[in-house]
């Protein structure tokens, strides 16, 4: 899954190039910088490489979402729908603009069910945020539709999803703005960065000046630029846009040993007939980051989760074990409004009222639901060998629980 697993010489000569010059940070410095310019280099390749109009990098996937979010006017009492099952960044986000995260059930994509979101529409809603989880897409035709219809901001959190699309068109740039992450184990990373896409000159415009200060980087220098709106500091560092100029770069290898990676551990889970997969909307353009996979019950998949741990097995598990993270059933600080500031009325509402909301559709999901990471280095073998494992621990559970013959 994750680009720091091809690790090599391509990063370190990106870096050298910067360290050489002593530039660290990307606006301003020209002459001393020599030429080097790697952030705006990684935005025109991001561009290029995800077939966006426009890319405004940022210091993390979390400043990529509140940078897109605050672009396209999302702000105090707004409504934002996201699914439940996610990660923090993306509530995190939604908060940082002082809007309100209100959260929804997921269906067998993993990600938002739009018959969900059509319910949970109110006149305060302002934007639909999908996320893209664990390598794969939600079902942007149906959600599509959804904002059309009620003249709703589209926001993909593809922070996930890096190399994925839907029907041809890469995952992020389908809504209004998308969003990437190349943290330390997303599928390409800089250490720490994010980028903003979108195809509206507008937009992008807005992410370039709220991500530095609101600069409108129009001067002759920098003291010279002028400020038509506040922004904050978002800003990369050239040192981590060089590492990402290295890794996108590799992002096709990156992905084609995962797709080949994915299709034979898939092959050999595949065998049991109690098993079954996540949805793909677009099989056809799967990233294979994960391999995500469900069993009949809670009591088998508990069963299944239990045992492949106690084997040595990482089986990837959001519901009761190994993660804190990526489903709400674990955010007691969101539940519990453990924010350090007060907060909005309408927050603090919505906050308390997942102390006692039931999300069971999701539930039924989730407590069925195994995500295998696809690791980049795995040999033939050693996927034969984790299959073999997997296809023997489902097998003696499923037994031992009478679910099959
Ligand atoms: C990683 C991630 C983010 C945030 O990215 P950071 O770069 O770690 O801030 C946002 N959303 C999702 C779904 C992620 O997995």
């Amino acid at each position: 899954m994750p680009g720091f697993e091809f690790w090599g010489a391509e990063e370190r000569k990106e870096v050298n190039d910067v360290l050489e010059t002593g530039i660290l940070m990307r606006y301003g410095f020209d002459g001393p910088r020599k030429g080097h310019w790697k952030a705006k280099e990684l935005e025109t390749e991001i561009c290029k490489t995800f077939g966006a109009s426009y890319a405004q990098l940022t210091s993390s996937g979390t400043s990529a979402l509140t940078t897109a979010m605050a672009a396209l006017g999302i702000g105090a009492g707004d409504e934002v729908i996201m699914p439940t099952f996610t990660f923090v960044a993306s509530f995190e986000a939604v908060l940082g603009v002082g809007a309100v995260p209100v959260l929804v059930d997921v269906d067998d994509t993993l990600t938002l069910n739009p018959a969900a979101v059509k319910a949970a529409i109110t006149p305060r809603t302002k934007c639909v945020m999908p996320v893209h989880m664990c390598g794969s897409m939600a079902d942007m035709d149906a959600l599509m539709a959804i904002c059309k219809e009620h003249n709703l901001v589209l926001l993909e959190d593809a922070c996930q999803s890096i190399g994925a699309s839907y029907k041809g068109k890469t995952l992020g740039t389908i809504g209004h703005a998308g969003t990437y992450s190349f943290d330390f184990v997303k599928t390409i990373t800089c250490g720490e960065g994010g980028a903003v896409v979108t195809n509206s000159e507008d937009v992008y415009i807005k992410c370039d000046g709220y991500t530095d200060h609101g600069h409108d980087h129009k001067g002759v220098d920098r003291g010279a630029d002028l400020h038509p709106f506040i922004g904050f500091n978002y800003r990369i560092s050239e040192l981590h846009a060089a590492v990402g100029l290295a890794q996108i770069r590799k992002l096709d290898k990156f992905l084609e040993i995962q797709k080949k990676n994915h299709a034979l551990l898939k092959g050999i889970l595949s065998q049991i007939p109690e098993i079954s997969f996540r949805r793909l909307p677009d099989p056809q353009g799967d990233s294979c980051t994960f391999l995500s996979w469900f069993l009949p019950t809670e009591e088998i998949a508990k069963g299944v989760v239990a045992e492949l741990k106690a084997q040595g097995v990482l089986a990837g598990n959001f519901y009761w074990f190994d993660n804190n993270w990526h489903y709400i059933r674990k955010w007691d600080h969101l539940k519990n409004v453990h924010t350090l500031n007060p907060q909005t009325e309408a927050i603090n509402a919505m906050l308390k009222s997942y102390a006692t909301k039931q999300f069971a559709a999701s539930d039924a999901i989730m407590s069925r639901c195994i995500s295998s990471a696809i690791s980049l280095m795995w040999t033939e073998e050693q996927i034969k060998e984790k299959g073999a494992k997997i296809v023997e621990v489902v097998k003696s559970v499923l037994k031992k629980q009478g679910a099959t013959a």
